[in-house]
């Protein structure tokens, strides 16, 4: 029954599961783990399925932190040398009436039953270091054609729980995995009951899914159950761009630049919504060109919108707003807009706003290529030389601050402030030069013409 498969877990997973053993209960290592380990992938954890119950669980952990992870569902997350090992009792689910979570679990003694509630056959593997790998499912097979389907009747198991859907496209993203046609339909037949998933959910998965290698032949393939989700990128399919710098729609321009960037979260997210606010605007000339004028801004307006509903934080929120609003930054770039730049969004971020403006232009009319490329390689260089001189950026880089400005008799309030803002802007302008006397000789001149003015 058991396939010999050799695979080796980090030490403290296998201890987990001999403790478990040990207290006389059957253990395997499930799921994930089991799938990215024989794709030689490294497993993000290590998942236990037991016939232990949650309380037998706890008691072999005893001398182990245990987090009760929801014994309700049967999971104990026991911390082995710092490294959480959630172990799940066998169970299989009961009635799902809200298309997300079982609203009750049974335990169970079989390890079968417990695979078969699990979402992908690629997913429904146990193992086990002597008795090797249990898949009832063909898990293994699938696994080796590099197809994911579902474990049962897909639109069945797309309706008890509707994020498998997400999870379907995001490991088909990430794992460069094709879906198997009948799963594919089912997932395109129930993708409306994705309006009962969490905005959190959406966004985790949407966002592992963004980072993936096959991202865009993902979201190309199946478009529409994105749209489900983030409605407001609709109007993109099919708004054509008929201008000398397009080749391709908004929708197929967006794909491209989403392929051509790193995969990095905010870039991925960044590329995927830099331009979502252009069918809103468009535009024509008499000749028929097609203008845009305007789509920075109501791109960022869709997307806070987006982000504000998927929960981002501030911070991502703020860093992906950033990208949208330079993306269009024209080119070439001056070594004084740069320093502005590198002021307002920092060095991590403005060599992301680099790489979208190269994945941007690799999704444009193919004659644009050479001398605007070569135009962000020019400032990509310009932006290390001004890193490496230590030029002044900031407020913070400044040689005089709000003190010193006391100092000359400076009354407390915004004229302090704006000053110091003159001051910087003189200094990135090259109208100064970043020294203590001259800024406080020309702080002295500003404070005086306020006075003469008031
Ligand atoms: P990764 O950890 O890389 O996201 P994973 O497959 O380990 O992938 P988890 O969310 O950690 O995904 O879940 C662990 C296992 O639990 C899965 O491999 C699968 O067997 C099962 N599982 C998780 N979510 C679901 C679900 N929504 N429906 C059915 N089974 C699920
Ligand atoms: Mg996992």
């Amino acid at each position: 029954m058991a396939d010999r498969i050799t695979i080796t877990p980090p030490p403290y997973a296998a201890q987990a599961l001999e403790r478990l053993e040990r207290g006389g209960f059957e253990a395997w290592y499930v799921g994930g783990c089991v799938r990215d380990a024989m794709l030689g992938r490294t497993p993000g954890d290590w998942d236990i399925t037991t016939s232990a119950l949650p309380r037998e669980t706890e008691a072999c952990f005893q001398d182990f932190p245990c987090i009760d992870t929801g014994l309700k569902h049967g999971t104990v997350t026991a911390v082995i040398d710092h490294f959480p090992v959630e172990i799940t009792t066998f169970r299989s689910d009961g009635v799902y009436s809200d298309h997300r979570r079982p609203e009750t679990v049974q335990f169970s003694k079989s390890l079968t039953e417990d695979l078969s509630r699990r979402d992908f056959t690629v997913n429904a593997m146990a193992y086990h270091p002597v008795k090797g790998l249990m898949d009832p499912f063909g898990g293994l097979s699938d696994l080796k054609s590099r197809v994911l389907r579902c474990v049962g009747d897909p639109a069945r198991r797309f309706s008890e729980d509707a994020l498998r859907i997400l999870r379907c496209l995001r490991f088909s993203s990430v794992l460069e995995f094709f879906i198997d046609p009948a799963t594919a339909e089912a997932a395109k037949s129930k993708q409306e009951l994705l309006l009962f998933i969490s905005h959190e959910r959406i966004r985790e998965e949407l966002q592992k899914l963004l980072s993936g290698n096959r991202a865009a032949a993902v979201l190309r393939e199946y478009a529409e159950i994105l749209f489900t989700v983030l409605p407001e990128l609709i109007p993109m399919k099919g708004c054509a761009q008929e201008t000398p710098y397009h080749c391709y729609d908004v929708w197929e321009h967006t794909l491209h630049a989403l392929d051509a960037v790193p995969p990095k979260p905010v870039l991925r997210w960044a590329a995927l919504l830099h331009d979502c606010g252009k069918p809103a605007v468009k535009s024509f000339s008499p000749d028929g060109t097609a203008h845009f004028y305007g789509h920075e801004k109501e791109s960022l307006r869709l997307t806070e919108q987006i982000l504000s509903r998927l929960r981002f934080s501030k911070r991502e929120t703020e860093a992906i707003c950033a990208l949208i609003s330079h993306h269009g930054e024209p080119l070439p770039v001056s070594a004084k807009r740069l320093k502005r730049l590198l002021g307002e969004l920092g060095e991590e971020l403005l060599f992301s706003l680099f790489d979208l403006m190269g994945g941007d232009l690799s999704a444009q009319a193919p004659h644009l290529y050479a001398e605007r490329s070569r135009a962000i390689a020019e400032a990509k260089e310009l932006t290390e030389k001004l890193l490496r001189q230590k030029e002044c950026l900031t407020l913070r880089d400044l040689a005089i601050n709000g003190c010193d400005l006391l100092e000359l008799g400076f009354p407390e309030g915004p004229l302090l402030g704006n000053t110091l803002h003159i001051l910087l802007e003189m200094v990135l302008d090259g109208k100064l030069s970043n020294e203590r006397s001259i800024l406080l000789e020309e702080a002295q001149k500003i404070k005086l013409s306020f006075s003469c003015t008031k």
